[in-house]
């Protein structure tokens, strides 16, 4: 794969992501964050060249490793994942630009505390797991609302942006707009939140179509080496 592959491959992407989004309105802008979880450094590189700055990835060791060794340029990181209590110091070191996978109160209250002692602060995502399924981790969308609320009066550190959802693992469409569309119906009544994440490979059309303006895109971002 040369540059110039990249640069048709990536345009590709981005004019479906346009197709979508201009669908919805002229003026909802959606971010890409390029999950690079399965990619090595050189292509992190060589997407960067052609104008990505956004990056996912979901373990802690990897987001440390990859950021400290692409130091030199100025990437955007995000951690998608869930993050084990004994990472969260880990977490905060690396200096995440959004922790999208907040996933209870009680990994928020832990997180919180970690932060008050280093004196830091970090932008979150409340992972909402939509379709309900036990797979996946977040909280329902019954508490989600609440949880955001709870989250918001007792973590002064955290601060919330809005909600990250996997949309329903199915076969049917219909299940899996279902699920954008609830998580969007509860991002839209959270006062002050603008981030919507939603959308991956699969289904990044469907979830810009239901409001989403944040989409994480692992395998379609990164063109298989040949
Ligand atoms: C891996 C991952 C993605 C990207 O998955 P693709 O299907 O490769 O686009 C997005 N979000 C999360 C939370 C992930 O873990």
């Amino acid at each position: 794969m040369n540059e110039i592959d990249y640069k048709i491959h990536l345009d590709k992407l981005i004019q479906r992501i346009e197709t979508a989004r201009i669908s919805v309105s002229e003026h909802h802008i959606v971010k890409i964050i390029a999950v690079s979880k399965y990619s090595t450094e050189e292509a992190i590189k060589r997407l960067y060249q052609i104008g990505q700055r956004a990056f996912g990835e979901n373990k802690v060791q990897d987001l440390v490793t990859k950021s400290q060794n692409l130091e030199e340029l100025p990437l955007e990181w995000h951690f998608i994942g869930n993050l084990q209590k004994n990472k969260i110091n880990h977490l905060i070191d690396a200096n995440p630009f959004l922790f999208q996978g907040l996933d209870s109160l009680d990994l928020a209250l832990a997180l919180q505390q970690r932060l008050e002692v280093k004196g830091a602060e970090m932008e979150c995502l409340l992972q909402v797991n939509s379709a309900n399924e036990a797979s996946k981790s977040g909280v329902s969308c019954e508490e989600a609302k609440d949880i955001y609320a709870q989250i918001k009066e007792s973590c002064p550190n955290i601060e919330l942006r809005g909600l990250m959802s996997i949309g329903a693992h199915s076969g049917d469409k219909k299940i899996i707009q279902n699920s954008f569309e609830k998580t969007f119906n509860i991002y839209k009544e959270l006062q002050g939140a603008d981030i919507c994440s939603m959308g991956m490979s699969g289904d990044f059309e469907l979830a810009i179509k239901c409001g989403s303006n944040m989409v994480r895109l692992g395998s379609a971002m990164f063109p298989k080496e040949a």
